[in-house]
């Protein structure tokens, strides 16, 4: 048997004992974007045009030009995003030191709760409890809120916006800070199509998540899914976003490997 780790590693995927699991939603023109009052610029849905597809374009070859926001479908916020994380050093999707892009997950299942109230909000006692059985969540971790929102298929009740705003799960205020500082883990990831809560632009402060991750030099995951194949430790996330220069986040394939 080899001691060689990533030989270990290669013949541990090959063989099935670790798993890969998709935690990414199929980006296409239909993908949800997050929507903000009238007042505020607005980030392009998903569209794809063909370039040529075997055809008098390009005989041989099939492409396409697409655009979109940064933080469209499942992505990578990154701390330059916030104000808050403005002046951090290597804060950009072009800088974050790549190995950042492995680390461990905390999955905290609150869907029965959320099945229950939209409008839920995890709180320090959470994850306390949490850590009651699975045992601390340790720094370097992500801690992702497991609420099966990403099983909402259409759009409309993915962003479930009403008319005093949208009503999505999310961190409570109080969760922010403890994790960051208390925990420091390397970031937040929800289901939702962002980081925070639909109701957070009327927390204190606004928008908790990203103003107090972002303002720790943490990492945000938006529009995970597939969280319900997670153990609640033990896996390990693959989250690089694309290499965009000065980037606030990209779209992003996020991987989790898994040892059954
Ligand atoms: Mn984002």
């Amino acid at each position: 048997m080899s001691t060689n780790v990533l030989n270990q590693f290669a013949r541990a995927l090959s063989s099935g004992a670790i798993r890969v699991v998709d935690l990414s939603q199929p980006l296409e023109a239909g993908t949800a974007v997050i929507q903000l009052p009238p007042e505020f610029g607005k980030s392009w849905p998903f569209r794809l045009e063909e370039i040529s597809k075997y055809d008098s374009r390009g005989p041989a070859w099939y492409w396409n030009n697409f655009s979109c926001g940064e933080h469209t479908g499942t992505h990578f916020d990154a701390p330059i995003h916030w104000v808050t994380g403005k002046d951090y050093a290597n804060n950009a999707t072009d800088t974050i030191s790549v190995e950042k892009f492995f680390a461990p997950a905390c999955v905290i299942d609150v869907s029965r709760e959320v099945a229950a109230d939209p409008d839920f909000l995890l709180t320090p006692k959470h994850i306390v409890e949490w850590e009651q059985k699975h045992g601390r969540v340790e720094a370097g971790s992500w801690v992702l809120m497991r609420t099966d929102w990403s099983k909402r298929k259409d759009a409309a009740a993915f962003l479930n916006i009403k008319e005093d705003g949208a009503h999505v799960p999310g961190p409570h205020p109080e969760l922010v800070p403890f994790l960051a500082k208390e925990r420091d883990v390397i970031g937040w990831g929800s289901e939702g199509v962002g980081t925070d809560a639909g109701q957070a632009f009327r927390f204190e402060p606004p928008f908790p998540c990203h103003s107090g991750m972002h303002g720790s030099n943490k990492f945000g995951l938006a529009s995970l899914t597939n969280l319900d194949q997670l153990p609640p430790k033990g896996a390990i996330l693959v989250t690089p976003p694309l290499k965009i220069v000065k980037g606030s986040g990209s779209p992003c394939r996020v991987l989790a490997l898994i040892q059954d």
